[in-house]
């Protein structure tokens, strides 16, 4: 066994506390890697506060993880010890099913296996990236291109690729409309890659607190959701809406917004429902959809993507002993724009 030094919450309203945890000894396709830097999800705040359903603690989330190759197993293929790389939401799947075999390794038909709060194949409750090593089987290690340094790197493993593999999959290009509800993790990060996708892109926030930002990073145009003359103002202009807000909202307003054959499609994964009427979808063909993060090989596509178009987010670096104050910050949509782990600040409390 490896002993890794983490922090882990012991009850869904935490603290963090330091503590040591055990990965696996390496398997002939394991890579054993020595994490830099963690980003900080809202996912790990739904999940580790049990708003998702139960889990065990101590619990230990990060599924944005940046690091190196320390150790490779007897039988490992595609990487070699000192290559920069990277982990995100998954760390196995089946491999065999027909969702797999097509690279959607995160629609697994038997469940892919989480990076933190999964049962892995081997029997064992998974935990995630705030912790200083990991041991992954290497089909779901990604390789971080040279030019994107470390400690941005991580939010791409799960904001960055959340958002690619839907703005890709649902077409924005050039000559699309395309609004992005929520300006956090997730959100700036649709902003970046839409526009460099090309489309024209909108910001639908709370307020116009964030506004020179928006424009500074991507942003055509920046509306202010508190104000209802945004929604009359729009009403039925996008072919894309990307939903990444954590909480409940009216998701009815955000669908007269669509155009003809318009999609709105939730990232955003809040525990309460958003109940549709279906007369905000009739009239104009309209579809609500969801999309979760994206496969292996859309994700190594997304980080080559970034590094062409010299796209990284805007991070805010911490140390350990600041995860709670900035979760409690995340909780007031109070981050510009992603948290960031030093990871290298752990076990030196
Ligand atoms: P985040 O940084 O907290 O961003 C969420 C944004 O939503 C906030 O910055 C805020 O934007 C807006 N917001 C928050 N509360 C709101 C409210 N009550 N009403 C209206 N707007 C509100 O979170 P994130 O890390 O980007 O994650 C966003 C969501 O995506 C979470 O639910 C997360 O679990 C989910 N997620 C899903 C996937 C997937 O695979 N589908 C992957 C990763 C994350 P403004 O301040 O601009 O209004
Ligand atoms: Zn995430």
């Amino acid at each position: 066994m490896i002993t890794a030094n983490a922090r882990a919450v012991f009850s869904p309203e935490g603290p963090f506390q330091p503590t040591t945890i055990e990965r696996r000894e390496l398997q002939p396709h394991d890579v054993l890697i020595e994490i830099k830097y963690a980003g900080i999800c809202h996912s790990d705040i739904h999940t580790a506060r049990g708003e998702w359903g139960p889990v065990q603690y101590p619990l230990v989330p990060g599924h944005e993880i940046a690091g190196i190759v320390r150790q490779v197993g007897s039988a490992v293929t595609k990487y070699a010890v000192g290559d920069r790389v990277g982990v995100g939401c998954m760390v196995d799947s089946c491999g065999e099913c027909e969702n797999c075999r097509k690279g959607e390794e995160q629609y697994c038909l038997n469940g892919h296996t989480g990076t933190y709060a999964a049962i892995d194949r081997y029997g064992q409750y998974t935990q995630g990236g705030y912790s200083t090593h990991i041991v992954v089987t290497e089909d779901f290690v990604v390789r971080i291109p040279d030019s994107i340094e470390l400690d941005v790197a991580a939010p791409l493993l799960c904001a960055g690729i959340t958002t690619y593999s839907p703005l890709r999959h649902w077409g924005a290009a050039p000559g699309k409309k395309v609004a992005v509800v929520g300006f956090g993790g997730l959100g700036h990060m649709a902003v970046k890659i839409a526009h460099a996708m090309g489309a024209e892109v909108t910001v639908l926030s709370q307020t116009l607190k964030k506004k020179e930002d928006g424009l500074r990073l991507g942003a055509d145009h920046y509306y202010a959701t508190s104000d209802p003359q945004t929604f009359e103002k729009l009403a039925g202009t996008f072919d894309l809406i990307v939903n990444t807000v954590s909480a409940q909202i009216d998701i009815n307003a955000y669908l007269s917004l669509l155009a003809l054959d318009g999609t709105l499609v939730n990232v955003g994964a809040p525990a309460e429902p958003l109940p549709v009427q279906v007369f905000s979808l009739i009239p104009h063909r309209r579809s609500f959809a969801g999309s979760m993060i994206g496969g292996i090989r859309e994700t190594q596509e997304m980080l080559d993507f970034c590094a062409e178009h010299s796209i990284t987010p805007e991070i805010e670096v911490i140390s350990a002993n600041q995860i709670d104050e900035a979760w409690e910050r995340v909780l007031a949509s109070d981050v510009r724009y992603r948290f960031v782990i030093d990871i290298s600040t752990m076990g030196k409390e």
